[in-house]
């Protein structure tokens, strides 16, 4: 029976999980949600030269408000060699490794869940946000088909100032039916990696240009509103126009957005199809999901960054100030928080509705790994 055709459920043992650049922002995200998983448990961190050899403790640099989890201080961290004792691993790497590590991993056997940029576009990997495309995971059995992969494969999660726009984008199409987006964005600091912008750069400041982020941001929701046809994903065909800016906000990236809709809808009713957009009861069930992922506030002058970024647990899109557009039909804000609705929340979120199908469930390919005597370069 294939994995999709398995009755979704919670494992019956918890699995073992990796974090490969487990000590960077993304990362430490990661192993923070990582502890105290009901399904999930952390075995294996690893990230590059620098930090491999050394416990979790001494080579990561924390950024978190809450301690380094007790499971993961005293862990040897590795190198990105695809032997480590898990039946699955985040990928949270820098995007100048990614690419190449990924594929070393899933081609030996292990599902990889990624949030970095290298795979998203590609033909054959599901760009997934559970809420909105569950359905993409049938790619899944095309990609390892085609890549020769047994248990390995890769799936995908979108660019953090994505994942907040589709997320509430999801429930208009599905209502009224989406023509144009126009957005721009005001994107945290934290959005750029350790040591990210320098502060000389953004301190009092805004610049104007983050690189590859409009690109991003005009392509992943044309596949993710897109569908997967049985061979490929087929394109939603919107009109998306983005300017990206980076402020000085450490988390949470706000983005105000004008739509075109091919319906026409009132304001009432466009507020109400994102206040009470619920997920089904399968991705109800999963440990980080919110059943209602969209909170519409309707204070003139919010959401804003420090006061909504975590509105559920980081994993809700915040939106405020829908009202009518003079140019397209209707405006609003949407603030979501980049680390974890936008990265680490949301490998997560894709991981337990992996695990919930039955795609986690696997025996790493032993012959593969013992075949692979080469080191994975960098
Ligand atoms: P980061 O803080 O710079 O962390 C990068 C991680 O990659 C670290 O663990 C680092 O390990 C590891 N790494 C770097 N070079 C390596 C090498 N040559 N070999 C092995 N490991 C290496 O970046 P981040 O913000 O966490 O982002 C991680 C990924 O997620 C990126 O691809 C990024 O584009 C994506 N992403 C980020 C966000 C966000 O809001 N920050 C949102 C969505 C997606 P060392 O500590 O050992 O150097």
């Amino acid at each position: 029976m294939s994995a999709q055709s398995q009755q979704s459920s919670q494992p019956v043992k918890k699995l073992r999980a990796g974090v490969l650049g487990a000590t960077g922002l993304v990362g430490q995200r990661l192993v923070s949600l990582l502890a105290n998983h009901p399904w999930f448990e952390l075995t294996e961190v690893a990230a590059s030269e620098r930090s491999s050899g050394k416990t979790y403790a001494e080579a990561v640099r924390w950024h978190l408000d809450t301690p380094i989890p007790s499971a993961a201080r005293d862990l040897v961290v590795r190198s990105l060699t695809p032997t480590l004792e898990c039946d699955f691993v985040f990928s949270a790497l820098d995007s100048s490794v990614a690419g190449g590590a990924e594929e070393d991993f899933a081609r030996v056997g292990y599902p990889v869940v990624s949030n970095s940029r290298n795979h998203r576009m590609d033909p054959d990997v599901p760009l997934l946000i559970p809420e909105v495309n569950a359905s993409h995971l049938d790619a899944i059995a095309w990609q390892q088909k085609n890549r020769g992969y047994d248990t390995g494969f890769i799936v995908t999660n979108p660019n953090c100032s994505t994942a907040g726009l589709v997320l509430v984008l999801k429930p208009l199409a599905e209502a009224f039916g989406l023509e144009k987006i126009f957005v721009v964005t005001l994107q945290a600091m934290s959005g750029a990696g350790y040591p990210g912008v320098a502060s000389l750069d953004i301190q009092a400041n805004v610049v104007p240009f983050i690189s590859g982020e409009e690109e991003k941001m005009e392509s992943e929701p044309q596949k993710l509103l897109g569908k997967w046809n049985g061979e490929r994903f087929v394109d939603a065909g919107l009109g998306i126009s983005a300017h990206c800016n980076r402020v000085p906000v450490i988390d949470g990236h706000l983005e105000c957005v004008s739509l075109s809709l091919k319906k026409i809808a009132s304001l009432r009713e466009i507020r109400e199809a994102l206040s009470e957009f619920e997920v089904d009861s399968e991705l109800a069930s999963l440990p980080s999901a919110l059943r209602n992922p969209i909170i519409v506030l309707d204070e003139e002058n919010r959401p804003q960054p420090r006061r909504d970024v975590n509105s559920g647990a980081g994993m809700a899109a915040v939106v405020g100030r829908v009202r009518e557009c003079p140019l397209l039909d209707v405006k609003l804000t949407l603030l979501s928080h980049n680390l974890v609705r936008g990265a680490a929340g949301a490998a997560l979120l894709n991981a337990e509705l992996l695990a919930a199908r039955g795609f986690l469930n696997r025996d790493v390919n032993e012959e593969s790994r013992e075949s692979l005597t080469e080191p994975v370069s960098p």
